[in-house]
């Protein structure tokens, strides 16, 4: 079954640049998707345009079969819960701890102060423990977001939007300010985790090499349309 199905998505920012040009896809149950292109492709406005932190110009946003560009605010907020979002610059509350960035994902919004995260105890702790151990960071649970390197900060990131219990991950460019190794690992780290709970995801991805070792499905954007869609091993060496 699609999880997400684009239906000639179109987002005109001005009348004579279309960064999204009619744009249709399905997303299937469980697949993890690179979106690829050069910069001003129209990645960042996709994955923008799907939880509607940008209102497309036309066209329809089906997630579960509902179109989400015509919820009103409240079954919007509801959906939104659903779908996880990571970052490229992580987006962590650098004064909380690492344990309560995770929490912060189970809140669905941005937490001003510690007491937002008190009402939380027993199972969501204990479920978010078992997050941070499944990304390696058991250790660092008590530490502050601000002491921790970029890869871990990615893992932080991870947790945080799993802890969500998200029926769809997206992803834009999450590992844009990491070092090629510690791409490879939180690339690595993205995809077996999306496996083990069927869970599908977009990332908005420039490195085409690390797309292609990393996702069951490329999608190639290049002013606003698509121009390539299969797997990795379909796209060609010089793309
Ligand atoms: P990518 O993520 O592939 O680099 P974007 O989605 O950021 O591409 O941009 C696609 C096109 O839309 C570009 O021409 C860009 O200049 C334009 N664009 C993006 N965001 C805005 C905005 N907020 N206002 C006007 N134009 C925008
Ligand atoms: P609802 O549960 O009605 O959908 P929210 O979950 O958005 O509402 O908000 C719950 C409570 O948290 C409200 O009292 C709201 O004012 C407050 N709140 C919402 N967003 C924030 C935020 N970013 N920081 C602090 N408090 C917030």
């Amino acid at each position: 079954m699609s999880t997400l199905r684009l239906r000639s998505l179109t987002m005109q920012y001005s009348p004579k640049d279309k960064a999204l040009s009619n744009v249709s896809l399905d997303i299937q149950a469980g697949e993890v998707v690179g979106l690829i292109g050069p910069s001003g492709a129209g990645k960042s406005t996709l994955i923008r345009c799907v939880n509607r932190l940008t209102e497309p110009t036309s066209g329809e946003v089906l997630f579960k079969g509902q179109d989400l560009t015509k919820l009103g605010s409240r079954e919007l907020r509801q959906s939104r819960r659903k779908i996880a979002m990571i970052f490229q610059e992580y987006a962590l509350i650098e004064r909380l701890t690492v344990m309560e960035n995770v929490l912060s994902g189970r809140l669905g919004y941005v937490p001003f102060w510690r007491s937002f995260l008190r009402k939380y105890q027993g199972n969501d702790i204990q479920s978010a423990y078992a997050l941070l151990d499944r990304v390696g960071l058991m250790e660092h649970a008590d530490k502050r977001a601000d002491a921790l390197s970029g890869g871990q900060r990615q893992r932080v990131g991870i947790a945080r939007a799993l802890a969500q219990q998200p029926e769809l991950l997206l992803i834009d460019e999450p590992t844009a300010a990491l070092d090629p190794r510690t791409a490879r690992q939180v690339m690595r780290l993205i995809s077996d985790i999306c496996n083990e709970h069927q869970l599908p995801a977009i990332i908005n991805i420039h490195d085409v090499n690390l797309a292609k070792q990393f996702v069951d499905r490329i999608i190639g954007l290049k002013a606003g349309e698509v121009v390539f869609d299969g797997k990795p091993e379909e796209l060609g060496n010089d793309a």
